[in-house]
């Protein structure tokens, strides 16, 4: 049996997660899941799989996930130490499936321990790429990259020899506006934003994947992941979503993986691995599909992209004042305060505000990201409708 811990487990990806475990439950252990507030939904996955504990993020919910799991055995559980804690137990692999900055903590607590830690939290590396991974070198702890990109390079990646990998071209299935105009776009709805083509997945990632931001976010997260320079890096659109990056080499050849759009399987590739696992994803059928597009980014449409590009780019702090800009503004667009265009303005104007520092311990992290998220606060001012 292998021990499993879900962080944020009642989102898409934990959902899906849940889903593949679910389906050999004599092979899972699960120590424990997570949630922000949601603690009846947290409850019922609780029970539905055995867990151990339960613990909801929001203090004010303990009281529902304590009633919801009484008499079960389940131990219930509330507040940020609490969350920490759960990541540290002892168990084979921890998925990081916390939506933003909010997962920074737990994850690094898993890290800390030097756990095995399936990666979907992209935020995590954003702000914090440098010290998660130096983390992980210290304490031998490894990341398993869930983000179906990442872990298409994963898959392609000769680790044992990246100095023959010329470039890594990460896909971007250009989101609900790749054909939109500005105009369409300068009255685009949450509903509208948060209609992919393609995947189904929490409001805020898909938000990300409808201004690019999350492909920008995706560059960040590669360099972290990957020894490979940020001028090896490059973005390509692919409205299938069927190849899910690509690794060229040297020698010209170029390297892909290639699946129907479904999270279940770089997430069962993370949770088998090294070995892998049956899923129930449906079958890839070229033949049906025909024909695969590609086409270069539009940078002008897509502002957040070249955005992302120069924090990554300019290292130290940026990335993280750049995430939490991002973080602030989406949040005001889902809530209706700012319009859809104005994400990406929020975000350039507080990297222009925000002096970029080191970003080496959590301290520094967290100073920079609360500095980010009073200046943008400030920057939406006169935007917020
Ligand atoms: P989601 O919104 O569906 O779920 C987020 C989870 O985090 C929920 O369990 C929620 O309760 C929990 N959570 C939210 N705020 C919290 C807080 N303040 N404290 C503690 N827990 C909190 O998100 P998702 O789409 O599953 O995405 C999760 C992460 O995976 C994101 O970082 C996203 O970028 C990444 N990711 C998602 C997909 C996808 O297909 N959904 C693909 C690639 C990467
Ligand atoms: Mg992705």
């Amino acid at each position: 049996m292998r021990g499993i811990t879900v962080l944020g487990s009642t989102g898409s990806v934990g959902q899906s997660t849940l889903d593949l475990i679910s389906r050999s439950p004599s092979e899972w252990r699960v120590e424990a899941l997570t949630a922000n507030r949601d603690a009846l939904g947290l409850a019922a996955q609780a029970k539905a799989v055995g867990a151990r504990r339960a613990v909801v993020a929001d203090e004010s919910a303990y009281a529902a996930l304590r009633d919801a799991l009484a008499g079960t055995g389940i131990e219930a559980a509330a507040g940020t130490a609490a969350l920490c804690e759960a990541a540290r137990a002892d168990v084979d692999v921890v998925m990081a499936a916390i939506v933003g900055y909010a997962g920074l903590a737990p994850t690094l607590a898993a890290v800390e321990q030097g756990r095995t830690v399936a990666i979907a939290n992209k935020e995590t590396l954003v702000c914090a790429g440098d010290l998660v991974t130096a983390t992980a070198a210290r304490t031998g702890a490894t990341l398993l990259p869930v983000d179906s990109e990442h872990n298409a390079i994963w898959q392609c990646f000769d680790f044992a020899r990246p100095e023959r990998v010329s470039r890594v071209i990460l896909t971007a299935s250009g989101g609900p506006f790749r054909t939109a105009s500005d105009a369409e776009m300068r009255v685009a709805t949450v509903a509208q934003a948060c209609k992919h083509p393609v995947w189904s997945m929490g409001a805020k990632i898909s938000v990300d994947s409808a201004t690019l931001m999350n492909k920008g976010l995706e560059l960040i997260e590669a360099h972290h992941l990957f020894p490979v320079r940020a001028d090896q890096l490059e973005v390509l659109v692919h409205p299938q979503s069927v190849v899910h990056s690509l690794v060229e080499y040297i020698d010209g050849s170029v390297l892909a993986q290639l699946g129907t759009p479904d999270m279940r399987t770089p997430i069962a590739y993370t949770l088998a691995w090294p070995e892998r696992m049956a899923t129930p994803c449906a079958r890839l059928d070229l033949a049906s599909i025909g024909s695969l597009t590609f086409e270069a980014p539009d940078f002008a449409r897509f502002p957040a992209l070249g955005l992302a590009w120069d924090a990554l780019r300019a290292g130290g702090s940026s990335p993280c004042i750049l995430n939490a800009a991002n973080e602030v503004a989406v949040a005001a667009f889902i809530a209706g305060q700012l319009s859809f265009l104005d994400i990406a303005a929020i975000v350039g104007e507080t990297l222009d505000r925000v002096t970029a520092q080191a970003c080496r311990s959590l301290d520094e992290v967290v100073a920079v990201d609360e500095a980010a998220r009073a200046a943008a606060r400030e920057a939406m001012g006169s935007r917020l409708h």
